[in-house]
Parts: C-alpha cells; sequence; structure tokens
C-alpha cells in the first residue's frame, strides 16, 4: 500500500507545481491513448492502413516522452510559461488532425478531441495564444484535406472515402464551432487570472496590515502595543525569576526645541534616525519599540550586566550621527524586573529612573533603585 506514494512521487515529482504540470499532461496521454485505440480499430475494420497508424503512433510517442521528460526534469522552468502550454495544444491539434488524414471514414469523430485541447486552453491561455491555436487547428485540418485530394498515394487511408464535400462540412463545422468555444475558454483563462490576481493582492495586504498592526508608522521598529505583548509575556516567563530581563526607557532630550528650531519634519527624520541607529547596537534577542513620541522602550534579556553597555554604545552612535548639525542626546531609566512585579510596576520605576536621569543634567542613564 505505502509504495504507490513514493512510485506517484518518482513519477510526478515532490514540487507541487511540477506535479500539477505533470498530472495535466497525464490527463491529455489518457485521451492520446485513448484516441489511439479507437483509431487502432480502424485498421482492424479495413479502414486504415497499418503503417499510416504506425508513423502517427510513433510521432504521438514523441510528443508525449519528449513533454513528459521536459516537464518532470524542470528543463520547462526556464520558461515564463513551465507548463510549455501553446506546444503541448499545439501537438495536440497536429496529432488530432494528422489522425483525420489517415482514418478514412472514421475521421468526423477523429475531430472531437479537439475539445480537450480547447478545455486545456482555459486553464492558462492568453487571448492570442488562444486565438493561435484555434488558427493552427483550422489551417492544419484545411492543409491536411488538401494534401489528400492532391496526393491521395501519400495518404494510405483504406475504405470508402466519403466526398469532399464532407471533408469542407467539417472544416465548416469548425470554423465555426470553434471559436465560439475559443472565446469561452479565453474567458475561463482570464477570470482565472484575475482570481489568482485578486488572491495575491488580498494576501499582500493582509501581511501590510499585519505588518502595520506591529510595527510604528514612522521609524518602522516596533510598537508601543507590540512592545507591550513581549512585555506581558517576558513577565508570565520569568514568573520567580528563571528568566530575567531588563528595560530601558529611553527619552530623547530638549526634543520639543528640535522641532521648534528645525521643523517637524526635520524632528520626524531624527526620530526615525535615532531608530535606526539605536536598533543597530543592540544585541540579538534584545527589542526597542517606540513608545510614544520621542520615548523608546529597550527590553533586553538577561540581567544588568552588559545593559549599561549597550545604552553607552547607543548613546555614542546617537550622538556621533543621529543629526547633521545638531547634537543630539538621551535620557535613559533602566529597571530589572524583579520576581512577582507586574509590567506596570517595572515600567513606572524604570520611569522614576528617567526622570532622575533628567532631573541631574540629561545625556545620562539612571538605574532604578
Ligand atoms: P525633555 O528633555 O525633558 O524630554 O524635553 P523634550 O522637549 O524632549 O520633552 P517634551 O515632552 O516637552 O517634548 C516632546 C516633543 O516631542 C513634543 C512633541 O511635539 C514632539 N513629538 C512627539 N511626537 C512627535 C513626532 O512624531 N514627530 C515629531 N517631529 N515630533 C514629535
Ligand atoms: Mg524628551
Ligand atoms: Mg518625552
Amino acid at each position: 500500500m505505502s509504495v504507490w506514494p513514493k512510485i506517484i512521487d518518482v513519477l510526478a515529482s515532490r514540487d507541487p507545481r511540477r506535479r500539477v504540470r505533470l498530472v495535466q499532461w497525464l490527463i491529455a496521454s489518457a485521451v492520446y491513448i485513448g484516441a489511439a485505440t479507437l483509431l487502432t480499430t480502424g485498421v482492424g475494420q479495413g479502414w486504415m492502413n497499418t503503417s499510416a497508424l504506425a508513423l502517427w503512433l510513433g510521432f504521438v510517442v514523441v510528443v508525449l516522452a519528449s513533454g513528459y521528460a521536459a516537464l518532470r526534469s524542470g528543463w520547462t522552468e526556464r520558461f515564463r510559461d513551465p507548463s510549455l502550454a501553446v506546444w503541448q495544444l499545439s501537438m495536440g491539434v497536429l496529432a488530432v488532425n494528422w489522425g483525420y488524414l489517415i482514418c478514412g471514414p472514421m475521421r468526423t469523430s477523429a475531430l472531437f478531441p479537439i475539445m480537450v485541447v480547447f478545455a486545456f486552453c482555459a486553464f492558462t491561455l492568453r487571448w492570442r495564444q488562444i486565438a493561435f491555436v484555434t488558427l493552427l487547428a483550422v489551417t492544419s485540418l484545411v492543409v491536411a484535406i488538401v494534401v489528400r485530394e492532391l496526393y491521395p498515394h501519400w495518404v494510405p487511408a483504406q475504405g470508402e472515402v466519403a466526398p469532399l464535400r464532407v471533408d469542407i462540412n467539417n472544416v465548416l463545422m469548425l470554423i465555426v464551432v470553434l471559436p465560439a468555444i475559443a472565446v469561452i475558454a479565453a474567458r475561463l483563462s482570464a477570470l482565472r487570472r484575475k482570481l489568482h490576481e485578486q488572491r495575491e493582492a488580498l494576501s499582500h495586504a493582509l501581511s501590510e496590515v499585519e505588518r502595520l498592526a506591529v510595527s510604528d508608522e514612522l521609524t518602522g521598529i516596533p510598537n508601543r502595543r507590540s512592545m507591550r505583548f513581549l512585555l506581558d509575556r517576558s513577565v508570565a516567563f520569568s514568573a520567580g525569576g528563571v528568566t530575567p530581563f531588563c528595560i530601558a526607557v529611553l527619552d530623547i532630550d530638549y526634543f520639543k526645541a528640535v522641532n521648534d528650531d528645525l521643523g517637524h519634519a526635520a524632528g520626524d527624520e531624527v526620530l526615525k534616525s535615532f531608530a535606526r541607529r539605536a536598533t543597530a547596537e543592540l544585541r540579538n534577542a534584545d527589542v526597542l519599540a517606540r513608545w510614544g513620541g520621542e520615548e523608546f522602550v529597550l527590553m533586553m534579556p538577561g540581567g544588568l550586566n552588559n545593559v549599561s553597555r549597550v545604552i553607552e554604545r547607543i548613546g555614542s552612535s546617537i550622538r556621533t550621527g543621529c543629526h547633521p548639525t545638531r547634537h543630539i542626546t538621551f535620557s535613559a531609566g533602566i529597571a530589572q524586573h524583579r520576581p512577582t512585579e507586574t509590567v506596570d510596576q517595572l515600567l513606572s520605576r524604570a520611569d522614576v529612573a528617567l526622570y532622575e536621569a533628567k532631573r541631574t543634567g540629561r545625556d545620562r542613564y539612571v538605574l532604578a533603585d
């Protein structure tokens, strides 16, 4: 029982998209095989020449085998349409009309498989490609009939060949029917494409909404909501102080003056630059979020060791390049989470420390308690 999935993996590959192409190819092959079997009965009835059938079968086998090899190996993935739909369907059209040429009195029904070709067109083909396949279907049938009329000895169909009028009727019927089918196929194909585009747009919009929900619009770093979430999680996980963490509340000094002197837009640029530069100084697990205005909260797993070094690194990066002409500094209040402490209690201790840093001159950090 369990051997079947493996056989299918080998035949149809594990790549899902390649698999879909190969399954479609398999359906097409089944139609070829059914048509070939029916044509073979024509030999038994004396309507068809064995070597003509053998030649046709040879063509079909080459088309199927090369199509399979090209799809299975992934060779076709270099093309814009990796299913090579136009090539496959053109070969189908030629096989149908070639079969028409050699099967004598059976030839009218030999045209039916052309409908399968057009059903496939509905999957991927565009208007121009479907028009091409339609034109190929009609012209190659006309060519087949003309060849048979001009060189009957080339086309060794046996049995009674009905008058040319039947052929003309067949061509005319095809001319009436195929464009209608082509239009329907093209509409279906366009519909599929549109659905696909809508799905893409929707998933794009969804990921954009997700991004906006957790990140700050101006600076692109995590927003207050996602920091709050992270702090709640960290408090829950650090129960008993097993996995300690620290926070720092960072507030830019005299930022109102930056706005007043340089304008609000320049203030925005300072905020963006601050977020970019501070984030660049963080260690792997540290997270910086914009808490609001010119205030940022930094979450750092672990104890107080090295925390001051991170803050100092951020400080020197901000001083040296946050604004080309203006000297930007910030003050920070740092607190380590205590077992049983809530997020609000922790934040409020860090705030008190920040206030202390502001009060004692700014451009500095203060450890809570
Ligand atoms: P201190 O050193 O005491 O922190 O002084 P400060 O001027 O930085 O503090 P204050 O809280 O008085 O001013 C903060 C200013 O930040 C006021 C507000 O206009 C400005 N601000 C808040 N959000 C934004 C923003 O998104 N963009 C800009 N450009 N300015 C903002
Ligand atoms: Mg400030
Ligand atoms: Mg402030």
